[in-house]
């Protein structure tokens, strides 16, 4: 096993500081699958009733339904 994620991980770790943490995104991205939430490309609210992340402009929870 020559690509461990892990180890992977932490080498890049400076190098997507320095870009700001971009790099590190779009290889997580590539690397999980997008199966995680893409907090950091867009404006995300957590509902204050069950802590789930909706878009930005959602008035309502997609999850509870309540307002936002
Ligand atoms: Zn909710």
């Amino acid at each position: 096993m020559i690509l461990d994620p892990e180890r992977a991980r932490s080498e890049l770790e400076p190098y997507s500081r320095m870009a700001g943490g971009m790099v590190k995104d779009a290889l997580d991205e590539a690397e999980l699958g997008g199966g995680k939430e893409k907090t950091e490309k867009v404006v995300m609210v957590r509902c204050g009733s069950c802590r789930k992340l909706n878009e930005e402009d959602s008035k309502f929870c997609q999850e509870c339904g309540k307002p936002i």
